[in-house]
């Protein structure tokens, strides 16, 4: 059996980057170390990590006492507030893609501009994303989701940064015909957009196609999605002991991808367990 493995799969910039200063200030810092929130969305990394001392703590006031690092997604402005009232030491390990589109929001609000935001009611990047607007911000995951936005004010898209393109492009077009001068950045990130287009390549070409990342990594999800509208046989798993319940029958090439918060070793556990399938 002949295994593709995308180029791009792995940890993306900024998971790694966030990663790597976790291991910094474990190294330099002999007291607690937290991340508030999970540090990315892969229970087997954050386990790990949790065994070497970094140890995720779920609201602020469990962090005093301790260094802790602001994940990758950022957090609402209310919590940053609070973490300062409560002399919280903080490490800022959000992904400077994430940072900008909070520059776009917070600039164009002050502008006056409504924003709409494409991307996941509910997910952790949107809602502080949100929370820093000093205007209001729209939240779509569709293009029927407009139903809010004025059609006589200025208007501005942006993306949730793991966004699929398509979808972005969808809610511009909606929105130029609500407000025909509205404006658009496409905020979505490289390297997430550089992962599904690859997928979508490798799912072409592969009998079956396996996507590897956290259950509730929101991009993972995306991703096999994505696959799966070109491949139907596209399975989404976390661990290669999954694979014992996948139907191999009559593979003979699988395509392999990640999701961003995918390190290398649970994909290389994967690619080694395949390899001992005829
Ligand atoms: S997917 Fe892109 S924006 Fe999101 S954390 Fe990774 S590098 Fe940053």
């Amino acid at each position: 059996m002949e295994v593709l493995v995308s180029s791009h799969a792995g940890l993306c910039f900024g998971v790694r980057r966030a990663t790597r200063l976790a291991m910094e200030v474990r190294k330099n810092h002999p007291g607690p170390v937290y991340t508030l929130g999970p540090l990315m969305h892969n229970p087997q990394e954050v386990e790990r990590l949790a065994g070497l001392g970094i140890v995720q703590r779920q609201s602020i006031d469990q962090c005093v006492g301790g260094k802790t690092l602001l994940r990758t997604h950022g957090i609402p402005r209310r919590q940053l507030q609070l973490a300062t009232r409560l002399g919280i030491d903080l490490v800022d390990a959000v992904c400077p893609r994430v940072a900008v589109v909070r520059r776009y929001i917070v600039d164009f609000g002050r502008r006056g501009y409504q924003v709409v935001l494409v991307g996941d009611r509910g997910h952790p990047e949107v809602e502080a994303l949100q929370s820093y607007a000093p205007g209001e911000v729209f939240v779509a995951s569709l293009p029927g989701d407009l139903e809010r936005v004025a059609g006589d004010r200025p208007l501005v898209v942006l993306a949730q940064t793991t966004q699929a393109r398509e979808v972005f492009d969808a809610v511009v077009s909606a929105c130029r015909r609500r407000v025909p001068q509205a404006e658009s950045i496409c905020t979505i990130c490289q390297d997430a957009g550089l992962r599904q287009v690859e997928g979508r390549q490798l799912a072409a070409r592969a009998d079956l196609m396996l996507v590897v990342g956290g259950r509730i990594s929101a991009n993972t999800a995306r991703l096999a999605e994505i696959c799966r509208r070109v491949q139907p046989r596209t399975h989404h798993i976390e661990t290669a002991a999954e694979l014992e319940t996948i139907d191999f029958t009559g593979v003979k090439t699988v395509g392999l991808t990640s999701g961003a918060s995918t390190p290398t070793w649970i994909i290389e556990q994967v690619r080694q367990r395949l390899s001992l399938f005829r």
